[in-house]
């Protein structure tokens, strides 16, 4: 059970009911008769003109007028200017639309008292106000401007203190500017009147969008988005737009109604914003990019740039537990440059640092991408070489030597280097894998250096 006892929740019941309200008070037999007398637009011909009537009729009733009810109650009275309904039927139809609005609300709860005599009042000020200005309707002289209506000068002056109003007649020409319309745009209502409405047209702004336009309101309907018009000194201005078709009696328009709300501080905000946004992110990329590269360089041997010892040994635990799971060969190979301390004796320190640049370069062009090289030490390089028996490592090992031998280093024409070898076996540790290869460059260096040996067991 509904118990209305406030003007809120009566507007609320209004809003809710709406279809019922509209049903009920089609049955009267009073409103039938006007409806027919004047020919209007029946809900099997033509419901959607037949229920703009009649919302108008209810937001009519609604005391806690919004804007839009506002703008509802205009549409209204050109709706009756349209029909030809006289006063005293318009009285009729009020009194008509009350009794059916209390039917239902007896139907659904009480009504209390002091609503009923406000809504009883309230129709009866809505008829008188209504009928005064209709009569100059029917005289012809209606016109929204009109001194002796109180209620749409009141409506009116609410619409224009927080809208920019414009009309148009249906080929886009202005007839009707507000003083906030020309407050923004910078131009007087002479330089308006009589002019496209195109004149605020934004060059940024895409001729799509105006299609869009165009093509809702041609088609009855209203049109709702976000505009950005240009002023009369070139500068912008961003507008929350609504366009409304006016129909006549045969249901065509005569004009377009443009009602707007400023909104160009809130998009200019929203562009700072994601213009913040951008930056931000392009900071934190330019983090990401930092973070990374400092981690290479924690990864990477500083004179030579390829893999220093500490990622050698992340690369070397990896590799010995996959080939321990996989059962795939792993090799390892260590090499030390021969008799080097003589080289920086002889030629200086800088000397030495160029040789092991140009040693690095020539092992990592000979290499395949998944050996993995690095400087373990000094003049000492370890390359562990994955998926490769023992004899691909010797092979490999010769072919290093070789280069070495054979290239012409600065400062001193040949270099040579000891090579000890040795494969992965599946008792084999880190610890006893370096060992073998260790071993075997031991041996290289012992039995002569410039050579390649290998050790299989420990
Ligand atoms: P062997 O043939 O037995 O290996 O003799 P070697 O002279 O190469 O070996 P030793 O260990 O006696 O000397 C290695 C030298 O390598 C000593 C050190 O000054 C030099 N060395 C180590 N790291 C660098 C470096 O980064 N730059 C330069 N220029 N020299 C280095
Ligand atoms: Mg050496
Ligand atoms: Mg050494």
């Amino acid at each position: 059970m509904i118990k209305i006892i406030n003007t809120e929740e009566f507007s609320y019941f209004l809003r809710v009911n709406r279809n019922e309200i509209i049903k009920k008070w089609l049955g009267k037999s009073e409103v039938q008769n006007v409806l027919h007398k004047h020919s209007l637009p029946f809900i099997d011909k033509n419901t959607h003109i037949f229920h703009e009537f009649c919302d108008c009729f209810i937001s009519v009733l609604q005391w806690n007028s919004t804007i839009s009810e506002c703008q509802a109650k205009m549409g209204f009275l050109q709706l009756l200017n349209n029909y030809n309904v006289t006063s005293a039927e318009l009285f009729t139809m009020i009194t008509r639309l009350r009794t059916s609005v209390e039917e239902i609300i007896f139907e659904n709860g009480n009504l209390s008292f002091s609503l009923q005599s406000e809504i009883e009042t309230l129709a009866l000020e809505m008829a008188n106000e209504l009928s005064s200005n209709f009569e100059i309707v029917r005289d012809g002289k209606y016109d929204y401007k009109s001194e002796n209506s109180n209620l749409l000068t009141e409506y009116k002056k609410a619409v224009d203190l927080s809208n920019i109003v414009s009309k148009t007649n249906p080929k886009g020409v202005i007839t009707y500017v507000n003083e906030r319309f020309c407050e923004i745009s910078g131009y007087t209502k002479d330089e308006l009147i009589g002019k496209p409405h195109n004149i605020i047209r934004h060059p940024d702004m895409q001729r799509e969008a105006f299609k869009d336009l165009w093509d809702t309101i041609k088609s009855k309907k209203s049109w709702h988005g976000i505009v950005t018009n240009m002023k009369k000194d070139g500068g912008q201005y961003i507008v929350d737009t609504t366009v409304v078709p006016i129909l006549d009696v045969d249901g065509d328009i005569t004009e377009y109604i443009a009602i707007r709300h400023d909104i160009t501080e809130l998009e200019e905000t929203k562009q700072q914003l994601r213009t913040i946004n951008k930056a931000m992110k392009n900071k934190v990329d330019e983090l990401y990019t930092m973070t990374n590269s400092l981690e290479e360089k924690a990864n990477k041997d500083n004179l030579t740039g390829i893999n220093n010892r500490d990622s050698f040994e992340e690369s070397f635990s990896t590799e010995i537990k996959r080939a321990k799971e996989s059962n795939l060969p792993l090799s390892l190979m260590l090499f030390d440059i021969d008799n080097f301390k003589s080289i920086n004796d002889t030629y200086g320190h800088q000397a030495g640092d160029s040789i092991l640049i140009d040693m690095t370069s020539i092992i990592s062009n000979n290499i395949k991408t998944s050996d993995i090289f690095a400087r373990w030490g000094g003049e000492e390089f370890v390359i562990l070489m994955v998926n490769t028996s023992l004899e691909g490592a010797l092979n490999l090992a010769e072919k290093l030597r070789e280069l070495i031998e054979v290239h012409r280093f600065n400062y001193r024409d040949k270099i040579t280097a000891s090579f000890g070898v040795t494969e992965f076996d599946s008792e084999d540790d880190k610890t006893t894998l370096f060992e073998k290869a260790d071993e075997a460059l031991y041996v290289a260096k012992k039995n002569g250096k410039n050579r390649v040996e290998m050790k299989t067991t420990v």
